[in-house]
Order: structure tokens, then sequence, then C-alpha cells
């Protein structure tokens, strides 16, 4: 098989057109040509007037050792197909399980547990999983009571529940870490046959949406259940046993206690209670950057408009992204994060008299707005309560500083939105002169239970506004309208990725606990759906390999906190 990288076609290019490009493109007759896939499709769309679907294709060729030796010295982009099919670790002896064999734990059922627990099903090993949330379809109406009628349950809610924290989003299945075995295409190809639409095995932005998200959930937990695994609900993990430098059990809230010595901890950024319980019983962590800001949202045809010209509606382009960054003067790194084309911006605090934000769409894209985060970076000396005053941090950083950071402004964001989990939100073109928002202008915010107009400059650090405020005239240089006064700012952004790294070795586990394997965001190895779901193959081949005494794939981990 071969493939073709950078196969440039017009927008609108004819159906049949694929073909005669790649036979001109490989110089061979059309018999030659035995089959054709298309392995990506993305677009260039940096001329507006003359928009470039760009094609990555695989290519059955008759006689491949000999095109490739005539066409590879001048055209390097044509080379071999890489072999993208999953390698797994091995499967357990047919008597593992009736011999008594130990069973091993997955804490949380978000994208990374959810893989986790795939895999070691998928290699004979019965996990058990431990979710402290409910089963999607209950939680969704728990999630829905806070939207609509300003009620959180602490337990059950965006963060917390049946496919973590995702599950209420866009959907968007890409990532940026570096990926040597491909363990993408497995994630993806396991989203497929849970039902998730095929394209997203080749467009080069994949996104799903919520309600597809759902259902995939749960063919994906059946699926765990038929090779022996077990799913409960509602087992929130309060303690961790740990004897001789090695795990040894743990305690549910209902005081049960469950013999485990292999446990994937896949917390989620939002676990604050367990981060707090870990560090208590010494589990080695450290305090990790994340970044803080407000969500921002325009009409999706500004940014259409802006990014596309004259394409803006094809529905190969769909909704159009943005992805921008400014560095401000004062040091300080602004950026968008989980950009949402067409969607809405959502109550996604899990912890009473807290206001977050963050954003979803559906597969549709057709709402009417577009909205980001817009945050800044902050590093560990920032999470100190001072940085409330702009005081620079003085003595060593502990841990969990930076989830006092968070609380913090998340309490403040509920006090300025007056309660009820409105959020604050502030007219872009008031937040750059500096006075308070009194009526809404054209861009009618979409945050659920509400927002209420304010000042926003009391609801970050002043460094965080300061860099802000020179971002945002910045970015409306490479999308026009971005600065647009209406522009409708909702605060605040706080849970963007972990703010510590529950720190792991090579081999996946603890740094000081044996038999634990930290992963996925909570633990600051991940940073989005992908990356989480590979994090957790790669973290259960680790726990498999140990637990049956196999060699386990040699290389780098793929995952990373890097964000999608
Ligand atoms: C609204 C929103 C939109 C997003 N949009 C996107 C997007 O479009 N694309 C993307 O790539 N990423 C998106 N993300 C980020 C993405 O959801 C996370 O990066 C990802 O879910 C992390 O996966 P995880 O499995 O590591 O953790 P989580 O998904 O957070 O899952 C952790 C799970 O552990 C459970 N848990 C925690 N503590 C305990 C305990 N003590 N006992 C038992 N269970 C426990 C939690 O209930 C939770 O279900 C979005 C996040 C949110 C909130």
């Amino acid at each position: 098989m071969l493939r073709i990288n950078e196969l440039r076609l017009p927008l609108d290019h004819a159906e049949d057109a694929l073909r005669p490009a790649v036979l001109a493109r490989l110089g061979i007759a059309d018999a030659q040509l035995l089959d054709l896939h298309v392995f990506r499709r993305g677009h260039d769309a940096r001329k507006k007037t003359a928009i470039q679907l760009v094609y990555t294709l695989d290519c059955e060729v008759a006689d491949e050792a000999a095109v490739l030796a005539r066409v590879q010295p001048h055209d390097p982009k044509i080379r071999p197909a890489p072999d993208t099919r999953y390698r797994g670790v091995g499967h357990a002896p047919a008597d593992f399980a009736a011999a008594g064999g130990p069973r091993p734990v997955v804490v949380g059922f978000g994208p990374c547990g959810l893989f986790a627990a795939l895999i070691l099903a998928q290699m004979g090993l019965r996990p058990i999983v431990l979710e402290r949330g409910k089963a999607v379809r209950e939680r969704t109406q728990d999630t829905w009571g806070l939207w609509r009628k300003g009620v959180l349950e602490p337990e059950s809610n965006v963060q917390f529940g049946e496919g973590g924290a995702g599950t209420f989003s866009d959907g968007k299945l890409w990532s940026q870490i570096s990926d040597p075995r491909h363990l993408t295409r497995k994630v993806l190809d396991e989203f497929v046959k849970a039902g998730a639409p095929e394209e997203i095995l080749f467009v080069s932005k994949p996104h799903i949406g919520t309600f597809r998200l759902v259902s995939m959930i749960e063919k994906m937990r059946a699926g765990i259940e038929s090779l022996g695994g077990e799913i409960r609900f509602g087992q929130r993990v309060t303690d961790v046993s740990i004897e001789g430098g090695a795990i040894r059990g743990l305690t549910l809230a209902s005081g049960e206690q469950l013999r485990a010595d292999h446990v994937v901890l896949a917390l989620g950024h939002s676990a604050r209670d367990s981060f707090q319980m870990l560090h208590a019983r010494g589990v080695f962590m450290e305090a990790k950057p994340f970044s803080i800001g407000f969500r921002i949202e325009h009409p999706q045809g500004v940014i259409d408009r802006a990014r596309f010209g004259p394409g803006a509606g094809h529905p190969l382009l769909g909704a159009a992204d943005y992805k921008l960054v400014h560095h401000a003067k004062n040091g300080r790194s602004v950026y968008s994060f989980c950009m949402c084309p067409g969607g809405t911006v959502v109550a996604a605090t899990s912890e009473p008299g807290r206001v977050v934000t963050n954003g979803m769409s559906q597969y549709s894209r057709n709402e009417r707005n577009a909205n980001a985060g817009i945050v800044v970076g902050i590093a560990p000396q920032d999470y100190r309560q001072d940085a409330l005053l702009g005081r620079p941090a003085e003595g060593p950083v502990s841990p969990l500083d930076g989830l006092a950071f968070q609380r913090l402004w998340e309490s403040r964001a509920y006090e300025l939105g007056g309660g009820g989990y409105l959020a604050p939100g502030q007219l872009l073109g008031d937040f750059l002169k500096g006075r308070p928002s009194r009526v809404l202008g054209g861009v009618e915010p979409s945050y659920k239970p509400g927002v209420s107009l304010t000042d926003l400059a009391p609801a970050l650090p002043p460094y965080a506004i300061e860099a802000i405020r020179e971002a945002l005239p910045a970015f409306e240089k490479q999308i026009k309208g971005f600065a647009m006064p209406d522009a409708m700012l909702t605060g605040v952004e706080t849970r963007t990725s972990s703010p510590l790294r529950i720190t792991r070795g090579r081999d996946f586990q603890s740094l000081n606990v044996h038999g634990l394997y930290p992963a996925g965001e909570g633990a600051g190895y991940a940073g989005g759906i992908m990356s989480a779901g590979v994090d957790g193959i790669e973290v259960a081949e680790a726990v498999g390999a140990a637990l049956l005494g196999l060699e386990r794939p040699s290389g780098k981990p793929s995952a990373s906190a890097a964000l999608y």
C-alpha cells in the first residue's frame, strides 16, 4: 500500500476527480490502480478565494516497488503506508479467571478509564471499574438540572459520571500528541464500532457532538461487560490502603473495602477530594501549569466569513473553527482553547457555590454562536492565594495550591454572577474599556442557567486581565470581527487541565506506590478525549503486562498533557 500525502484539489472538485489526480501523481495507468481510499481529508483556507481540499490517500497499485522507486526521488510525499493496526501485548490464558487471577481495578469511567477497561477486558483480565457518578442517561438528567433549573448534583454533573468530562462536549477527537504506535487509530476504530460516524476515520479534525457520545458510551460499556468486565456506578473511592510502598486496597464511600493490587487511577481533573486524599496518603504528586480565562462567543457567521470568505457555508467545510495565540508584553501567553463551532457555553462546575465555564456542540454544529475559551497560561508560582492581589508568591508551592487557586476564582465568579449558578458576563467592548456591561448587544449568550452582566476585571488575577485585554485586539488581525464590541465574554474558565501531576515512572506506575497507575487528565498525562483514551490504552497494557508477565511495547509513551 502506498500513501500519497498532500494531494490538493479545489474545494468544489468533481466527485470523480480524485482517481485521475492519483493516476497523474503516480504516473500510472488506470489498470495499475487496484484500490484507493481516503486516509485523511483536510482543507487549506489560507487563500479564501481558492480554498483547497488536502487529501492523504492510501493506494494499492500493481508493482508497488517499481512505482515507488520511480516517483519517490522527486516526490518524497509518496511513501509506503504505515501499518496502523493495533497490536496489543497479549491475552490472559483461558484458565486465568478460574484460577483466581487478580482483577485489575480502574477508578473513573471517563475516556481514560473507558479505554483502560476496554483493553484490560480485551486481554481477558475482567476489570472492575469504580465510577463515582451515575450511568450516562441518569447523569444527563442531572446535568440538565443545573443548566435548566440551577440545581447542582455534586456527584453527577458535567465532570462526574459515565463517560467522564467530555460526554457533554463538542467531542473533538484530535490531539497534539505524538503517536508512534498509531493508538489514536485504535481509539477512532473503537468509537466507530460503537456507532460514531465513519467520517471520523478520515476528516482531519473529527468531532462527534454530545448526543452521539451518550449512546456510544453505553455501547462500549456493554462491550466491556460482555468480556467479563464489571462497571459499578455511584462508587466513590474515598481512601487507598498502601502497605510497604504498594497499593493493597481501596475504600468506597459506602464503607466497602476492596482488595486491589493493580489500580488504574483515571480520576479526571476535577476529583479534588480524591487528590487531597491521595496527597494525605503520601502519593507523590507535584503542581503543574494550567490556564485560566473566559469563554468568548461570536455569531458563527462572523467566524465562517473571516475564515472561509466566499466558501462560508460549504458543506465540506462545515462551521469554521480557529486557533489563536498571542504572547503578551507581560510575558503571559493567551490562546484559544476548546473552540466549539456552532455550539453553546456550558456550566461545568462540580462543586456547590462555584461557577466554571466550558463549551459543547452537537454533531450538526448548527447553533448560532461560536465559542472558545480565551485563556492565559499560569505556572505553579502563581497559585498562591496572594495571586489575588497580583503579588509574587513566596515559599515552596504545594501540589494542592492549584486546587485552592481554582476554587478561589470559581467562587468569585459565583459571587460576581449573583448566585444561582448564573455566570458573570461582559461585552467585549466594555471589557476593553474597563466599564461594566449593563445591556446585551447583538450576541445572545448561550450559557445556562443564565448570564449576569457585570465587570469581569475582578474575575481573574490582574496579570491575566491585562494579557487578555492585549490579546483580543491582536486576534482581530487574524479573524476579522473577533474584537467586535458585542462579542460576549463569560467567566470563568479554570479547568483547562489538571493543576497537578501524579507523577509516574517509565513503567506507568506511581513514583512511590507500586501497583498504582495514575492515568489520564487528572494525573497530568492527557489533555482531551483522544489523549486520555490513548493514555488509558498504554496504562492498561502496562497493567496487563505486569499481571501476565508479558513484554510491554517499548518506546516512549504516546500520550501527554498536550491539548486538543
Ligand atoms: C464541557 C467539556 C467539553 C469538552 N470538550 C472536549 C472536546 O471537544 N474534545 C476533547 O478532546 N476534550 C474535551 N474536553 C476535555 C475532555 O473531556 C477531558 O480531557 C477528558 O474527559 C479527560 O478524560 P479522563 O478520563 O482522564 O478524565 P474524566 O473524563 O474527567 O473522567 C474521570 C472520571 O473519574 C470519576 N472519578 C473521579 N474521582 C473518582 C473517585 N474518587 N472514585 C470514583 N470515580 C471517580 C469521575 O466521575 C469521572 O467520570 C471537554 C471537557 C468538558 C468538561
